[in-house]
């Protein structure tokens, strides 16, 4: 029987942690709360031969429905914190915990600006990083100073250029876990900095459902010539996929390529919703869509998903 640190909870459910709400528990379950008890976990996880996943706002992650081998983590505490930092006052300083939502505000109201599209994704800093998540032609490198990358074998700083940043995309390796980062803002006016964050909000709220329960973005807008500059949501809109359902998840009515569960959706009504909207796509417009969406645990994906 494994000797398990103080804190960590067996058969622990997941699926409240993510944003769609489906698939099943982790076999070991922590919260982290500073870099000594995360890098403490990595250690006990490596020596005992534990996969390693983290969770952040569980915004983009389908979790699969027997569940998790192994540790999953979520950054609690002190690795959720936003702090004005650096002599000039320009730098915030957040665990990858924090929320990139309260991060866009916690600079407004330091009259920073810079980091305002935050606003608009509902995932973490952590996940953010991970993901180089974007929004409205703001770009996570150009205001990202550092990361600091906590792993079994110790701490790393790295800057932007060592993250490997592509479409939706870093280098970061499963183990590795941002556990904080510091963004370089430009001084600005409070209230320009609220204004704009109060518009990013309206264009969101016209072009995106509110109040269900999805991942966002399901499929990158693909760079093929053959979609003639059509998003993924397009793509899937022509294709008849708007409203489309399988079992309890279906692409939502108000943007095509947002999946809905509609209460009691499994991560396997999902993927299978996925295969058709894709198979749809390919008949139509003999484009590939690939994923946004990361799976946690085995997700029955099909192999020929990923173009690495
Ligand atoms: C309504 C809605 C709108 C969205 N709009 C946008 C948008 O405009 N632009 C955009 O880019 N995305 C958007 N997303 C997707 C999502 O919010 C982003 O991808 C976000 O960055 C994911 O962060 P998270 O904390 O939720 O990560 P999770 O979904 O929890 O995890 C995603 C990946 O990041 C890893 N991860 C999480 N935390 C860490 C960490 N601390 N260290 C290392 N790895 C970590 C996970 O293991 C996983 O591989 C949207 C999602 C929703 C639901």
């Amino acid at each position: 029987m494994l000797d398990v640190p103080p804190g960590v909870q067996r058969d622990f459910p997941l699926a409240r942690l993510t944003t769609i709400r489906t698939g099943g528990p982790a076999e070991y379950f922590a919260r982290p709360a500073s870099v000594a008890e995360l890098q403490h976990l990595l250690t006990w996880a490596a020596a005992a031969g534990l996969q390693v996943g983290v969770v952040g706002s569980g915004s983009n992650l389908l979790v699969a429905d027997i569940g998790v081998r192994g540790l999953v983590m979520k950054l609690d505490k002190e690795l959720s914190t936003i702090e004005l930092d650096g002599l000039a006052g320009d730098r915030l300083s957040c665990g990858g915990g924090a929320r990139l939502p309260a991060v866009a505000a916690a600079a407004a109201r330091s009259g920073l600006a810079g980091i305002e599209f935050g606003i608009s994704i509902p995932g973490t800093v952590g996940g953010a990083v991970r993901m180089n998540a974007n929004a409205y032609g703001g770009a996570l490198a150009d205001v990202l100073e550092w990361v600091e990358v906590v792993s079994a074998t110790g701490v790393e700083r790295r800057t932007p250029d060592r993250l490997g940043f592509q479409y939706r995309r870093s280098n970061l390796l499963d183990g590795e876990v941002v556990a904080y980062a510091r963004f370089r803002l430009r001084p600005a006016a409070e209230d320009q900095v609220k204004g704009t964050l109060a518009d990013l909000r309206e264009r969101r709220r016209q072009a995106q459902p509110s109040g269900i329960k999805t991942f966002g973005s399901t499929f990158k807008n693909p760079e093929d010539p053959r979609a003639d500059g059509r998003s993924a949501g397009q793509l899937l809109d022509a294709a008849g996929c708007r409203g489309l359902r399988i079992g309890e998840a279906c692409f939502s009515e108000k943007h095509a390529n947002f999946v809905e569960n509609l209460g009691s959706a499994t991560t396997a009504d999902v993927v299978a919703l996925m295969i058709a909207g894709r198979e749809r796509v390919r008949e139509r417009f003999e484009i590939e869509l690939e994923p946004e969406v990361q799976g946690l645990g085995p997700v029955d994906f099909p192999d020929d998903w990923w173009r690495e």
